[in-house]
């Protein structure tokens, strides 16, 4: 009986697990280790900072999902790997082995440098924490919907944008529910770089933004956060800002244990893998989604890429088990990207081509989304 121990839950993983429960391998214990019970969608998970998807809609149950491929559940964290005795090191169970291991766990934003960051901000992941965090939010700004609340964004990527459109678009919402004043809410998005997203959606994207009157802040490097009464983020440019929530959404970066595994990694601390979705340095690894970094395929670190990583992975294991050729996967350079910009309406995005927002893309958006779930 061989071993394959897949750890997280992310999305190319929970792919391969549906394709595992559909098509069984013989002589195979399979195995699934998670620190979560359910782990999110990210297409929807926008949708859900504003208000317009449940905590279920947006989340795939692995308890579940686990049961339908066969799968043996540990609910715990994965801390370290033994490559000479392959095994997964966890938090709390004794060592799991394993014969085939596949490492789907995401990234986390890089904070470890900025004083005061670790301490004073929010970080976007976990996802699952910061989820715990915003629903929080909700209910003390529920409550007293007559206070003014001043909420920094520190990063522009795709999640920081993303992230201030829904959160404004939701505490909109409430203030209106409660007749208050829209202007209870000041909300600023700092960036390091001169332009948000791409240089093809930077001007739309941000003549969204400051028409919701969100403060962008472009060429501003935070260098140290701290805390009075209010919280103090300071930039290298001089310009300070005081607020009372800060959320961090700058550059992915890979959990720590992962360099210290003896796995080949990039500088940023990723698993190196080639096109099979293989670790360059331990055949009997594979990885995929944002934890991962095809050698000669490089890719953003997007929940799209982890998506359509699945189907390939789960190939690659099967052939790996049952010692057949890989297959290789080249992943597209360019596909469709629908943001929801917190109205119920999206832009669309491909090559030099950028259309919306209406509502026709968020309808399409949404309709991808919920059928992407339902498979789950
Ligand atoms: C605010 C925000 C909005 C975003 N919106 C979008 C979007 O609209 N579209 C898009 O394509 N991308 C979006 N992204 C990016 C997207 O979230 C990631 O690229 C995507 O989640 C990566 O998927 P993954 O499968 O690699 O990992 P994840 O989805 O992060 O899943 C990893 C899983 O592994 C678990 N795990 C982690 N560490 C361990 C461990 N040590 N042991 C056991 N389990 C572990 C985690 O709990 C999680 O369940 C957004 C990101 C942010 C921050």
């Amino acid at each position: 009986m061989k071993k394959l121990v897949l750890i997280g839950g992310g999305h190319s993983h929970a792919i391969a697990l549906k394709q595992l429960g559909i098509n069984p391998l013989s002589n195979v214990e399979l195995t699934l280790i998670s620190d979560v019970i359910q782990t999110p969608y990210s297409g929807m998970l926008p949708g859900y900072i504003a208000g317009f998807y449940s905590f279920d809609q947006c989340h795939i149950d692995l308890p579940s999902l686990a049961e339908f491929a066969q799968a043996k559940l540990y609910i715990d964290s994965a801390i370290g790997l033994d490559l000479a005795k392959n095994q997964v090191i966890c938090k709390n169970n004794a060592p799991i082995p394993f014969d085939i291991l596949s490492i789907d766990i995401g990234s986390t934003p890089k904070t470890s440098t900025i004083p005061g960051a670790i301490k004073y901000t929010i970080p976007v992941k976990p996802i699952s924490q910061f989820l715990q965090y915003w629903d929080q939010l909700i209910q003390e700004i529920k409550q007293n919907p007559q206070e003014k609340i001043r909420l920094a964004i520190v990063g522009g990527g795709a999640g920081g944008v993303e992230l201030a459109l829904n959160i404004h678009s939701h505490l909109m919402q409430i203030y209106q529910q409660f007749n208050q004043p829209l202007n209870q809410l000041e909300l600023h998005l700092i960036h390091s770089g001169n332009r948000l997203l791409s240089e093809r959606l930077s001007q739309k994207v941000e003549t969204i933004l400051r028409n919701r009157d969100i403060h962008v802040h472009l060429n501003q490097t935070v260098n140290q956060i701290e805390q009075n009464q209010v919280k103090i983020i300071s930039c290298t440019s001089g310009l300070t800002l005081e607020c009372d929530r800060i959320f961090w959404v700058t550059q992915a970066s890979a959990s720590p244990w992962v360099q210290e595994t003896g796995l080949t990694t990039d500088q940023r601390g990723f698993i190196l893998v080639n096109h099979y979705l293989q670790s360059i340095s331990h055949p009997q690894v594979f990885a995929a989604g944002d934890i991962a970094t095809m050698v000669n395929y490089p890719r953003p670190k997007a929940g799209g890429f982890a998506v359509r990583q699945g189907q390939p992975l789960f190939e690659n294991l099967k052939q790996s088990l049952q010692e057949k050729p890989l297959k290789p996967f080249i992943p597209q350079k360019e596909f469709l990207i629908l943001i929801g910009t917190g109205d119920k309406k999206a832009i669309a995005s491909k090559g030099g081509l950028n259309l919306g927002p209406n509502s026709l893309f968020w309808r399409w958006k949404d309709y991808i989304d919920q059928k992407f779930m339902k498979q789950f």
